[in-house]
Formats: C-alpha cells, structure tokens, sequence
C-alpha cells in the first residue's frame, strides 16, 4: 500500500517555521505576561495593516468572534438574523447563543454562499442583520448583500473563518460590511496551534464595545458596567500568528496553484471541479471540493488507495436535529441539499507535496463510476 495522503498537513506547516516559533514561545514565557500583552498588541497591529481596516480586536476563537459581533450591534431576543444553511454549525449557533433566530436562505449553485437574490424575500420587521459566509474561501456575492442590507437598514457581520486573505474587488473579505469575524483554528489558512479568533471593523464604536466584551464587560480594572466573556487570545496565539500572518500570502498563493492542477480533472469520470463567478473574486482553497454524483463511492475509492477526502457537509443546518423548532423541512433548501449529498474535498494544503498531489489525479483518473462500462 502506498503512503498515506492526508486533507491538511498543519504538523508540516509547524515543521516549516519551526525554530521561529518556538524562539517566539520563549520569548512570550520569558516575559512573564501572557494574557493581553504586547504580541497581542502587535499582531492585532499588524493584522489590521494587512486587512486594511481601521479596528482589529483578537478574541479566543471565530466562534466568539461572531457571537461578540453579533452581541456588540445589540442583537438578542425576538431578533432574527439571515444566513446560509450550508456553512460549518458555529455560523448559525453563534445567532442561537445570543438569543436570535437564524433564518436561513438557499446558496447558489457556483459560489456554494448565500444567493443574495433571496434574501429580501426572508426579511421582515425582526430582521437585524445578514450573517454571509465565504464559504471554502470563495467570497459570496458580498456587494450584493450589502445593498440589500443598506436598503433595509440592517447589519452584515461576514463569517470569514474559512476566507483569510481573499479578496473581492481589492477589499479583503471580512472588511466589506460592518463587521468581519476570522478564526484561527489549526486547520484554517491563517492558523495557532489552538484556537483564537478575530474581529475586524472600521466603525470605532464597535470596536470598543468587542473590546468590552472579550473582558468581562469591563474597560477599566475591576469596574464592570455590563455581561461580558471571557475570550481573548492567548500572548503564544498571537505570537504564532505574527509568523504566519508573514507567510499567508505565499500559502494562499500555493493553495491556488494546486487548485489550478486539480482544475483538469474537470469532466473526468463524472468530477465536477469549483466554479467561480465573475462577482465572487478570488478564491483561497482553504477547502477544495469537486462535484460527484456517486460521492460516496468515489471517497471510499480513494479510501482503498489510501487517500483522504471529506464530506464538507453532509447535513444543511435546516435538517440538523437541533433546529427542529424552527420549522423548516426537507426540500426547503434544495440547491443547499443537493450539495450536501455530492461535494467531496480533496487533499489541499500549501504543504501538499507534488508528488502527493501528482498521485491524487492519477487515483482519479482511473476512476470508474458504478455503472459506467470499461472503454
Ligand atoms: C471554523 C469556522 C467557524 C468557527 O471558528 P472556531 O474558531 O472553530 O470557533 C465559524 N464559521 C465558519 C464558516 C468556520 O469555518
């Protein structure tokens, strides 16, 4: 049996910037000051250059970040905010834990984000904010979303934890609306080797209220004049991430080169590779999913030749067993449905070797759909 190949290989995105980053961990213990300190001081510095947005404040994941976002624009109770059925859970709990409601629209067939031409038909008078996701690293029709939202007065809050560093016209996603959340989990683009999170903003306002929240609801030491959290990240966290905040770039710019060779597998054996629209911008691969309506087998196919792949995701928030209450039902969301039975990710990662990747493509190649007749 060949050697395995994994979706993601972070222990060899550590092994690259290795002596750095444990230089930088020492430093951080040496300091004796490891919550709130100067390396977060300085990466939400220098994060916030990179974005180009006026307000950068780090939090203790992308999770919080939302919730704090949401929380900061004054969103609780009988409140209901929009967003996409096909995006990772925490998108949709982040509204739940606040006390709103999410109501969900369906995605486009290309971009897998939220069609922006649905969403006016789902507002009404409890509508606060639109919540899109830049799913897999592609942008969402973001411009189109903040019309709708600026005509009706409400807020968007962009969910771009899979999306650090893409771009829609110029901008970095997660600088578009009134708020932008990053997460920085081990397996996103930008990533620790832990959890952290990010909010950005340019409205001041904002920012300060994040700023209150992530510290027990307090600005000045032990003086607190509202609910907060607990949620900031960890001096070792940022000082990580100022190392590969240096490095984002060349890694995205690799996702995107092996995109583009996974890209000829396009109509072989049945594979549908990522469509990119013309309003969507770049794409950063943070996840690199291809079409195949017998998914199932083609992943257990690559299974028998030892290689990895993963369902991203099977079940559209709708349908998922905790959100009964809300009402929705089977077939409401068809197109986000539809692609929850036949997305499957391949192998993607800036340390993917050639190699690796040369024998993925070949692996597929040879594929033969069930039913297909040899030729
Ligand atoms: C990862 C992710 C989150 C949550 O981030 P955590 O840091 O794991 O809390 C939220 N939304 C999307 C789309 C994500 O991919």
């Amino acid at each position: 049996m060949e050697e395995h190949i994994s979706l993601i290989h972070v222990d060899r995105q550590f092994q690259s910037i290795k002596r750095e980053v444990l230089a930088s961990i020492e430093n951080v213990l040496n300091s004796g000051q490891y919550i709130l300190g100067k390396e977060v001081e300085q990466f939400e510095l220098e994060v916030g250059q990179y974005l180009n947005t006026a307000y950068s404040v780090s939090v203790a994941n992308g999770t919080d970040a939302l919730v704090l976002s949401l929380k900061a624009l004054g969103i609780g109770k009988g409140d209901e905010v929009i967003t996409t059925p096909f995006t990772f859970f925490a998108t949709a709990e982040a509204i739940s834990r606040i006390g709103a409601k999410p109501v969900f629209v369906d995605i486009d067939q290309d971009s897998l984000n939220i069609d922006a031409s649905y969403i006016e038909a789902a507002i009404t008078s409890r509508t606060k904010a639109i919540l899109p996701v830049h799913l897999f690293g592609l942008s969402c029709d973001i411009n189109k979303v903040c019309q709708v939202a600026k005509k009706h007065n409400l807020f968007v809050v962009e969910d771009a934890c899979q999306a650090f560093g893409a771009t829609n016209h110029e901008l970095k996603l997660g600088t578009v609306g009134d708020i932008g959340c990053y997460s920085f989990f081990p397996t996103k683009n930008l990533s620790s080797i832990g959890d952290g999170g990010l909010v950005v903003t340019n409205n001041e306002e904002i920012a300060r209220k994040i700023k209150k929240l992530r510290h027990h609801g307090s600005t000045r030491k032990y003086y607190h004049d509202e609910i907060g959290y607990n949620s900031r990240l960890d001096e070792i966290h940022a000082a990580i991430l100022r190392i590969c905040l240096k490095k984002i770039d060349l890694w995205n710019s690799v996702r995107i080169k092996r995109a583009k060779k996974y890209q000829s597998l396009d109509g072989i054996n049945g594979m549908k590779t990522p469509k990119i629209p013309a309003s969507n911008g770049s794409h950063i691969y943070h996840l690199y999913c291809i079409e195949h309506d017998h998914r199932d087998d083609l992943m257990d196919y690559l299974k028998q030749h030892n290689i990895a792949s993963g369902i991203y995701y099977p079940i559209p928030l709708h349908l998922q067993e905790v959100y009964k209450n809300l009402g929705y039902k089977k077939g409401d969301f068809p197109v986000s449905e539809q692609k929850a039975d036949v997305l499957l990710a391949l192998p993607m990662h800036p340390f993917l070797s050639d190699e690796e990747q040369d024998r993925v493509i070949k692996v597929l190649q040879a594929y033969k759909e069930p039913g297909k007749d040899d030729d």
